[in-house]
């Protein structure tokens, strides 16, 4: 059953990369002298591998992957939004990870700082996760659509999201959380549909690559709308039972 799992383990993590390589546009990756010396598969047990192995589990020794795609992004000049950054912004929080949050993309404070949501919007999302939902911040993962900071803090351009989306799918298929929590109208245009309106269409939910996805506001957005933080608690009520958190009454 072991020699099982690893072969399993070993087509999961090809099939992966290969993957991450056709999403950047790259092709496949340049096999090491040493993996022509290993012997060759026992044909006879391929057979017997069963359909569903746990060998194949969300995040079974996918730590060191983050780390991998990071580098492959590299210095990014993939789109023009290289020109005004100060840091990439990658993403940061825990690589297995339950609960991932996508934003549109860092704002001042984050290029600066090279983390993102460490402003004042950054700040709320601290309290959401702290307070409201009982976590920290290094029991979920944060990130963004786009990595560089949009020059004034417009929204990211088309051009732009289609640059920079190929690594926001390989973080969530590395990471494979459990539950994505789209913030903002950007990310969930990007992770939905093109004209999904969050103050329509939040507190249901949706899925994106299979993964169930809950939209809901932005924190910038609740910063200015306080009364729409009545909304976002619902949604991250919701993201709570789904993860089968214990919610509490007074939010
Ligand atoms: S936004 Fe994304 S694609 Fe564009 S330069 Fe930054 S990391 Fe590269």
């Amino acid at each position: 059953m072991r020699v099982e799992q690893e072969i399993r383990d070993i087509f999961y993590h090809t099939r992966e990369l290969l993957m991450a390589y056709q999403e950047i546009g790259l092709g496949p990756p340049p096999l090491p002298a040493s993996s022509l010396e290993l012997p060759g598969p026992d044909k006879s047990g391929l057979s017997q591998i069963p359909e569903h192995s746990s060998a194949t589990g969300p995040h079974r020794g996918r730590s060191a992957s983050l780390k991998d795609l990071r580098e492959d992004l590299g210095d990014c000049r993939r789109c023009k939004l290289h020109r005004g950054r100060k840091n990439l912004v990658f993403g940061e929080g825990s690589s297995s990870a339950d609960l991932v949050f996508v934003g549109e993309g860092p704002g001042h404070d984050e290029d600066l700082a090279g983390r993102p949501f460490v402003g004042e919007s950054g700040k709320l999302l601290t309290r959401i996760i702290e307070n409201a939902m009982g976590l920290t911040r290094e029991d979920v993962y944060i990130c963004n659509v786009v990595k560089c900071h949009p020059p004034k803090n417009r929204d990211p351009e088309t051009d732009e999201i289609e640059a920079c989306l190929p690594f926001l799918k390989r973080q969530l298929q590395i990471i494979n959380p459990r539950v994505i929590c789209c913030l903002g109208r950007v990310a969930c245009q990007t992770l939905i549909r093109r004209d999904f309106s969050v103050t329509r269409e939040r507190g249901a939910w949706h899925e994106f690559t299979g993964i169930p996805l809950m939209p809901t506001f932005h924190p910038a957005y609740l910063l200015r709308n306080p009364s729409a933080k009545r909304e976002t608690w619902e949604d991250i009520k919701m993201i709570m039972k789904r993860m089968g958190l214990e919610v509490k009454t007074n939010g």
